[in-house]
């Protein structure tokens, strides 16, 4: 079967363990007002791609991914899950490690066939990259765009799957950095028994100039770039909530 593809990066560092082949998959839900990939928001289009010359293309410069291997990211990966689960199976007969790149916003709670699904792509999923953009339920819709109610229940459903997880989540100054609200995602955190890696990440502007080229208003304008020290002070915050739950004190 064919998806959507936006682009794909040969020799990706960031986006899972080792060196990886990344594919970009097209179409968001979401308009997180930091996103630097705005151009991959739009459904139905990009690139035709097959999930077999995307094995094909990993396989040309396979001996460099020896202890990397696949991360799908978007966009949103989710949207196209039965892409996914045809490229995953296929990665997994390769023995190929895989990882999902999500901010979870598809998932709902309860029987439904998209669920049923999700539970087979879990299924041959290596790792989940988790991005929490905001903690709280209204910061998160004002960010976003979207409630993060079956965000966080996305989080409980992978933790009660025990598929490990990497929890990412950006701090933009003013707006996601409150010491309060980053000891609510700690504390929130520390209730998972299978997150593995937290990475926080300092808001940046890279993306300004594709907000430019499409046409659309940067909604973030005016507000600085985090620093690296304000990512590791928030980082700590994080922390500090996380291991008090977990160590039950
Ligand atoms: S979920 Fe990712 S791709 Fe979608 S709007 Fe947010 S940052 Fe951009």
């Amino acid at each position: 079967m064919n998806g959507y593809v936006h682009s794909t990066e040969s020799f990706g560092t960031v986006d899972g363990p080792g060196v990886r082949f990344v594919i970009f998959l097209q179409g968001c839900p979401m308009r997180c007002k930091y996103c630097h990939n705005p151009d991959t928001w739009k459904m139905n289009s990009g690139s035709v791609r097959s999930a077999q010359s995307l094995i094909a293309e990993y396989e040309r410069n396979k001996a460099f991914y020896k202890n990397g291997g696949i991360t799908v990211t978007g966009g949103e990966a989710l949207m196209q899950i039965d892409f996914l689960l045809e490229l995953f199976t296929l990665a997994k007969k390769k023995g190929i490690h895989t990882c999902l790149d999500t901010s979870g916003i598809t998932y709902r709670e309860g029987e439904s066939s998209y669920n049923r699904k999700l539970d087979a792509l879990m299924e041959l999923t290596d790792l989940v990259m988790l991005d929490i953009k905001h903690i709280d339920p209204e910061g998160h819709k004002v960010l976003t765009g979207h409630d993060n109610a079956g965000i966080l229940a996305f989080a409980r459903y992978l933790d009660e799957k025990n598929v490990p997880v990497w929890v990412r989540h950006v701090i933009v100054p003013g707006i996601t950095d409150d010491p309060g609200l980053l000891s609510r995602l700690g504390a929130f955190l520390g209730t998972l028994s299978n997150v593995k890696a937290l990475d926080v990440l300092p808001y940046h502007i890279m993306g300004v100039r594709k907000y430019e080229e499409l046409g659309i208003d940067y909604p973030l304008k005016g507000v600085e770039p985090a620093t690296k020290q304000q990512a590791l002070e928030a980082k700590k915050t994080i922390l500090t909530a996380y291991w008090r739950v977990r160590k039950g004190k």
